[in-house]
Formats: structure tokens, sequence, C-alpha cells
């Protein structure tokens, strides 16, 4: 199951309601797992009984949770409808340090809101990764690139987030959503291949690079051409992501890769593709 439930609670940095998101997908996993916690009430509500529509800060006042308008007075609310809902950052990060076997995660963000999950090793170069929630704006980028100037550098690095595409110099950003997913057991767990996301193509005794590119390609063809293809381009592009998974390696192509590259056979390149 996709973590976008969690990729949206991420955004909220901890003043949302519980409320608005217990129906959503994952959600009783993600607590269940220690990935969100309900706790406290959020600080702002919206009034919007009134004439005027506004911001109001939450009170307890006489045993009662409310705000104060000024048509309307005191407004008095049930608590379970602004019980808050924030997500657990440390407990993510260290989650999937594990997940990663990485090395040299840092408990506590390196700066602002931006987390080393740590470093991995190659001998192509090693991998560091990040995670900063957000980089939707310049605020954001400053505030990351203000975090990860004195850490160590690595050939690659990226950058995990939950909203945002802004690109940030020498490192790939990737939504945490194509990286890992809520597994059966309710537990996170790696959805692909980190190597291949940022950006290492391991090359074959040939000296060919081997990309996914060509695999999925042609074994989408072959599926089409034998009617074995499915309809919907997400159940066909998850077939083909398991069949090209390899068990041993633990490697195979994202399921963001395979669907550009099926939808690429299906409907031909795009303008302006290479
Ligand atoms: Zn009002």
């Amino acid at each position: 199951m996709s973590i976008e439930t969690l990729c949206q609670i991420l955004c909220h940095d901890g003043s949302i309601t519980a409320r608005r998101y217990r129906a959503k997908p994952g959600y009783k996993s993600l607590l269940k797992a220690g990935l969100i916690e309900e706790s406290g009430v959020v600080e702002g509500w919206y009034c919007d009984d009134c004439s005027q529509g506004h911001a109001a800060s939450i009170v307890h006042e006489q045993g009662r949770y409310g705000y104060f308008c000024l048509e309307l007075g005191f407004v008095p609310l049930e608590r379970d409808a602004i019980v808050a809902v924030k997500a657990c950052v440390a407990k993510l990060i260290s989650r999937l340090a594990d997940l990663l076997k990485a090395s040299t995660r840092k408990s506590e963000p390196v700066r602002g809101h931006t987390w080393r999950i740590g470093r991995l090793r190659s001998e192509h170069g090693d991998l560091s990764i990040y995670y900063h929630p957000a980089l939707a704006s310049a605020d954001d980028l400053s505030e990351l690139k203000l975090a990860i100037a004195d850490e160590v550098g690595t050939r690659f690095r990226l950058i995990l987030n939950a909203t945002g595409t802004l690109p940030v110099g020498g490192s790939r950003v990737v939504s945490l959503s194509e990286v890992v997913e809520i597994g059966s057991d309710g537990e996170i767990e790696m959805a692909t291949d980190i190597w291949a996301l940022a950006g290492l193509v391991v090359t074959s005794p040939t000296g060919r690079p081997n990309t996914y590119g060509a695999p999925v390609k042609d074994l989408a063809r072959q599926r089409i051409a034998s009617g074995e293809a499915l309809r919907g381009l997400k159940t066909e592009a998850n077939v083909i992501k398991g069949l090209l998974w390899n068990e041993e390696t633990k490697k195979g192509p994202s399921l963001t890769s395979v669907r550009r590259y099926l939808a690429e056979v299906r409907e031909g390149p795009k303008k302006g593709q290479n």
C-alpha cells in the first residue's frame, strides 16, 4: 500500500486534526507501526460558522475546548474533533536507516528539518541519503542547502521528501512514496532499488550499461504481442516490476520507472524526450 497518507501528514508538521485522516488508506497501519501518533489537540481552527470566516486559536475554557468568534462568542468543540495527528519523524528515519542498512545515521536532525538517514557504500562510490519534508519553495531549498553544506560529500546523494519537486544541485530528489510502501504486516518496506534511484548505472561484464529501460520495454512488448498484457497501466506495471525483480540481489526497477517505460511502449515516446 502506498504511504501517501504518511506524506500528507509529514507535510503538516503536527497541526492537523486526526479526524481528517482516520479514513485514509494505511492510517491504522501507520498508527500501529508508530510512524504517526495522535496526541494533544491542534492549535488553530477555522471558523466558518459566522459571516466573516476566520482563523482562531483553540482555547480550553471551564473544562471545554473551543474558540472565540466575534459574532458567536465562545464556540465549543468536541475534543475528538480537534485531536492532532503528527508524524514520528525520528522513528521514520530510524526505520529507513534499518531498511537500507545505512551507516552513520543521525538520531536528530542535521539542522532544522533536515535529517541524515545515513550512508551506503559501493565500489562505484558512496551514497548519502537525507530526508527533508518539503522542497516546494525557495525557503525549503535554502534550509536544506544550509543543512547539508557541512556534511561529508559523497559521489551520490539522494534527498527523500514528502512534497515538492524542486531540484537540488548534486542530488536526486525522490518522494518517499516512491521509495517505501506499507507491507502486508503494516510495517513500511522498500518498494524499489535505492541505488537505481540514486542514479547508479551498474555496468555489466560486457561493458554495456545495464539500465532497466531496455528489459522493461522488451518485456512489455512481448506481453502485448502474446496477449498477456493487462489493460490497466498500473496493474501491468506491477506485474512487470514483479517479473524483473531479482530476489537474490534485491534489486529491480522502481514502479515509477516501469510505468514510464510502459507508457512509452504504449503511446510512443513523448515529444522533447530523448
Ligand atoms: Zn466566526
